[in-house]
């Protein structure tokens, strides 16, 4: 049997288009991971602000209330590993690590995209508890703190101006003495007067861990070898993201950085849809996650009543 649509991916993407593809009949097929990945970054954050009509709510509860709505409609879900897929011929093949085949008419790719880390042990205990992946929904808590942002991207200076907005402090800790970022946003950080640069440095390790939050950072010189305690109340991360990407690459066209290119949300095999931040260096938000979730579904539906 062959689905009219399943989605590989159990995120705002993946989930909003299962919403909007079981009320088209769709009867999709949710493929989601093995269940620690299961709900994507969301399940890492705490307080979510910043998604429309809902003030404050935990990331894990805004992924149980879409899920529910998904479940509501006639969303399936399994919980399995997808291997490998073959888009050469439709109906699109899925293959799963438990050894099941499946069958798509349309496939939804979903797959997100995951933060790069420093790898610390430190980094992994206070994430959420001082350490943060996301400015924008996060700078609010950091109102009259002195944070550290490493990165020397556009990310980087993108959040380091949302931090400026609260945070009494900003160091953007970068690992060489020139900044990747684009020109503008290089001067917009450099004109702050809230924020300062620390070249050449790298985080060795994040204090506290023993009492559940940032209360410091070890940082070296890489030019001197300097080893410096500092004393800080936040770290962030803005050292890029890595798409959720590896299955896809011999089937659809990525970009260098190897996010899905899509034309909207269409891939370079119709009938195959991508949304949320495998497909979105840029935005990166759940709300804009959802809305292309919205929009594969939609655009997979006029696929089924072309085809
Ligand atoms: P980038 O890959 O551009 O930058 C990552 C930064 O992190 C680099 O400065 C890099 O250092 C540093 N870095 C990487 N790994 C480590 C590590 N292990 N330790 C310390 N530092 C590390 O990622 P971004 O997320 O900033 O941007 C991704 C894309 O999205 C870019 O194309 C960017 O232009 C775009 N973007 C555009 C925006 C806009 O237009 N408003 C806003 C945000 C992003 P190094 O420089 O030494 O390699």
């Amino acid at each position: 049997m062959s689905h009219d649509c399943i989605i590989i991916g159990g995120g705002p993407a993946g989930l909003s288009a299962a919403v909007y593809a079981a009320r088209a009949q769709l009867h999709p097929l949710i493929i989601e991971g093995e269940a620690s990945s299961a709900g994507g970054q969301l399940m890492l954050t705490t307080h979510v602000e910043n998604y429309p009509g809902f003030s404050s709510i935990l990331g894990p509860d805004l992924i149980k209330n879409l899920r529910d709505h998904a479940t509501k409609f006639g969303t399936k879900f399994v919980t399995e590993d997808v291997v490998s897929v073959d888009f050469s011929q439709r109906p699109f093949t899925l293959h799963t690590a438990s050894g099941n085949v499946y069958s798509a008419k349309t496939v939804i790719i979903a797959t997100g995209a995951r933060v790069r880390m420093l790898g610390l042990e430190s980094e992994r205990q206070l994430l959420g508890k001082g350490v943060s992946t996301c400015a924008t929904c996060d700078a609010f808590f950091y109102k009259n703190k002195e944070v550290i942002i490493i990165g020397g991207g556009d990310t980087a200076m993108e959040e380091a101006l949302v931090l400026a907005k609260f945070a009494s402090h900003i160091y953007v800790v970068h690992r060489r003495d020139t900044l990747r970022a684009s020109k503008i946003m290089q001067e917009r950080v450099k004109k702050n007067e809230k924020i300062s640069f620390m070249w050449n440095t790298e985080v060795l390790d994040i204090y506290d861990p023993a009492v559940g939050k940032v209360t410091g950072v070890s940082l070296r010189n890489l030019q001197t070898q300097k080893v410096t305690q500092k004393k800080i109340d936040g770290v962030f991360l803005a050292i890029g993201h890595i798409p959720n990407t590896d299955l896809f690459t011999e089937e659809l066209d990525v970009d260098p950085h190897g996010y899905i290119v899509t034309q909207g949300v269409t891939t370079s095999v119709p009938g195959v849809f991508a949304c949320g931040d495998v497909q979105d260096p840029v935005y990166k938000q759940a709300i804009t996650s959802a809305g292309t979730g919205c929009m594969a579904a939609l655009d997979a539906e006029r696929f089924l009543e072309r085809s």
